[in-house]
């Protein structure tokens, strides 16, 4: 029952019993004041002193408590919900709307993913390029927020030789981090550079649209973290949420709609130039090889990356 519904017995005062009243909370008042400035000062020498001890302190990698928070067990909604964390909303097509004229490129999106969904470092599920399009004189600064556009016609699913990555009814394409064994397909597979190697649990990762969020009534992190509103997301299937009225309304572009795989991250003002050729450093799993120094076969590191068995985090 909220407050407002508290019976309340009115209250005549006079003026004395009134300003018995207001002296009576303005020293109130101080005594709060002085004993919170008190804690603070406390606070800070407390600060100070774990300060001076956290250099000494080995800090773990980031992202090495993956398994702590990304079990499926960790999320109490799935035990309360019985299977909408696997199986996602009945009736509802998730999308997301990125008015590109309200980006500013801060990357506040970037680093709430990474907070929210515990990313490891040089690994995002969301990132910014920025760019500068046209020519001289003619030229600007272009962002370009990209993340996995929970495809309606997903092409990193049917390649996956482990069924360990499927699509929830209401549209979100998730990752069994339990059943995906790396080997990489869908990394390849998807012509958004979306996918990784997460490189703590040597499975494929990618933006889950923070399902984790939305199964609970709240936006995904970038959305709520947006500075610009650039961010929305919304109900496809319901024709008066905002996010579908002006996604129906358009004019929106998706990026590389000659894939055919119908993304469902959509754009407002998308350059031309930036359509068919998004920038952003490809993930490419032979390139993600490379980059770990694993090319040559004869190394005695070479198949480790895919072939090490995973360890045990906390997993069964
Ligand atoms: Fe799959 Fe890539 Fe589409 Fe995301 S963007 S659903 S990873 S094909
Ligand atoms: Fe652009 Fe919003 Fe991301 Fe900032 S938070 S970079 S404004 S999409």
């Amino acid at each position: 029952m909220s407050n407002k519904n508290l019976p309340i017995e009115p209250q005549v005062l006079n003026r004395r019993q009134l300003l018995r009243r207001v002296v009576g909370n303005a020293a109130a008042t101080a005594t709060v004041v002085v004993a919170a400035k008190a804690a603070v000062a406390q606070d800070n020498s407390k600060t100070l002193v774990s300060a001076a001890t956290q250099n000494t302190l080995t800090k773990r990698q980031a992202g090495a408590d993956f398994y702590d928070f990304h079990g499926r067990e960790a999320y109490a909604y799935t035990q309360k919900d019985g299977d909408l964390a696997e199986q996602g909303f009945e009736g509802k097509r998730w999308a997301m709307l990125i008015d590109l004229r309200k980006c500013v490129g801060c990357q506040a999106c970037t680093v709430a993913c990474k907070f929210e969904n515990n990313i490891p470092e040089g690994s995002f599920r969301t990132w910014v390029p920025d760019v500068e399009i046209g020519t001289y004189p003619e030229t600007r600064r272009a962002f370009l927020p990209r993340l996995c556009n929970h495809c309606e016609r997903p092409s990193c699913i049917e390649v996956c030789p482990a069924d360990a990555t499927w699509q929830r009814k209401d549209g979100i394409v998730e990752i069994d981090y339990d059943k995906c064994w790396g080997c990489g397909a869908c990394v390849n597979a998807c012509p958004y550079d979306a996918r990784f190697i997460n490189p703590v649990t040597k499975t494929a990762d990618k933006c889950t649209f923070c399902s984790q969020r939305v199964d609970q009534g709240l936006a995904p992190a970038c959305v709520e973290t947006c500075i610009g509103g650039s961010r929305q997301f919304g109900d496809l299937n319901d024709p008066n949420d905002p996010v579908t009225r002006q996604i129906k309304s358009g004019p929106v572009q998706v990026l590389k709609p000659e894939t055919g795989n119908q993304p469902r991250v959509f754009y407002i003002d998308l350059p031309d130039q930036l359509q068919s050729n998004p920038p952003g450093k490809p993930t490419l799993w032979s390139q993600m090889f490379e980059d770990e120094g694993l090319k040559n076969p004869d190394d005695e590191t070479a198949g480790k990356w895919m072939i090490e068995p995973i360890e045990e985090k906390g997993r069964d």
